[in-house]
């Protein structure tokens, strides 16, 4: 049992910082035996959790927490409430983590790093970009990217056997071009890259594309492809591979862990469109699910 792994409990001040008392963390997924260097890779959860109370386990050095992973996040409201007892002193602030920390073991009846330390990492890529979105539905009402933010974290709720961290393209041109670098900091075992495919509203089904050379990616490609046709009950196109100059195969080519980009249908596309919305707790379960079964079979 380690017994070096942290707790934060505070308030996420954005730039992946988090403040605890008095004291302001920075927030890393980085490993810790990369300390040395100067430019951490930022923890796009904590990030977009800015204003908001939560939990954060990892490992702190000086004034940054390394293998950072949000643990648990107070929902708004109550973030507020806690940011006003904090402020009028109704609440110790520097008693309040060593009491959660407290709390967390005396309900699971362990330290509470056990609870995902060892778990494989899934990197999970949301397509695309908040400037940049991506395909649509016929109908404009549906967007790419934003269909698959609020998926990810449903995909993330329901996995057991990996720890999932959710990774955005940087919102600028250059977003794709650093994206393999920003996933393979995370030091993944796995990735998956959530897309919606779009043609000419007519072509529909669903793939599954893995970079030609990979063969845990296309192991992983298999995996993916048999829970999401489960899921939908759409056309099978199969799984995929890509080559060197396609698209969508920068991430493929330059990621270091097994990865596959998940079409599981066409937006633009009204019947398969139709299948996914009524289906979409479905569909988070089944990456939810492939994403369990890739822990079990590519992380050993
Ligand atoms: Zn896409």
């Amino acid at each position: 049992m380690k017994s070096n792994s942290d707790i934060l409990v505070g308030r996420f001040t954005g730039q992946s910082r988090i403040k605890q008392g008095n004291r302001r963390f920075r927030l890393t997924p980085d490993p810790i035996d990369r300390a040395e260097r100067s430019n951490h890779a930022l923890l796009q959860e904590a990030v977009e959790l800015e204003g908001s109370f939560g939990i954060v386990v990892g490992e702190i050095a000086g004034n940054t927490m390394f293998e950072a992973r949000v643990e648990e996040v107070v929902p708004p409201i109550l973030s507020g409430v806690l940011d006003k007892l904090l402020r009028e002193d109704a609440i110790d602030a520097e008693a309040l983590p060593s009491k959660v920390e407290r709390s967390i073991r005396s309900l699971t009846g362990r330290s509470v790093e056990l609870a995902s330390r060892g778990r494989p990492i899934c990197a999970l890529v949301v397509g695309h970009r908040q400037s940049a979105k991506g395909a649509r539905s016929a109908d404009g009402s549906v967007v790419e990217f934003e269909f698959n933010t609020e998926l990810a974290r449903e995909v993330k709720k329901r996995v057991t056997k990996a720890r999932v961290q959710i990774v955005f393209r940087n919102n600028t041109t250059d977003g794709l071009r650093k994206l393999p670098a920003k996933v393979n900091a995370l030091g993944p075992h796995f990735i998956l890259s959530l897309h919606c495919n779009a043609f000419d509203n007519k072509a529909n089904g669903t793939e599954t594309l893995y970079f030609h050379t990979s063969e845990n990616g296309k192991k992983l490609a298999r995996i993916v492809q048999k829970r999401l046709l489960n899921a939908l009950e759409l056309k099978n196109r199969g799984i995929r591979d890509k080559k060197d100059a396609e698209r969508g195969a920068h991430l493929l080519k330059y990621t270091r862990a097994p990865c596959v980009i998940c079409e599981p249908f066409f937006i633009d596309n009204d019947d398969d469109l139709g299948t996914a919305l009524r289906r979409k707790k479905r569909l988070a379960a089944a990456y939810a699910k492939a994403i369990d079964d890739a822990a079990v079979t590519l992380a050993n």
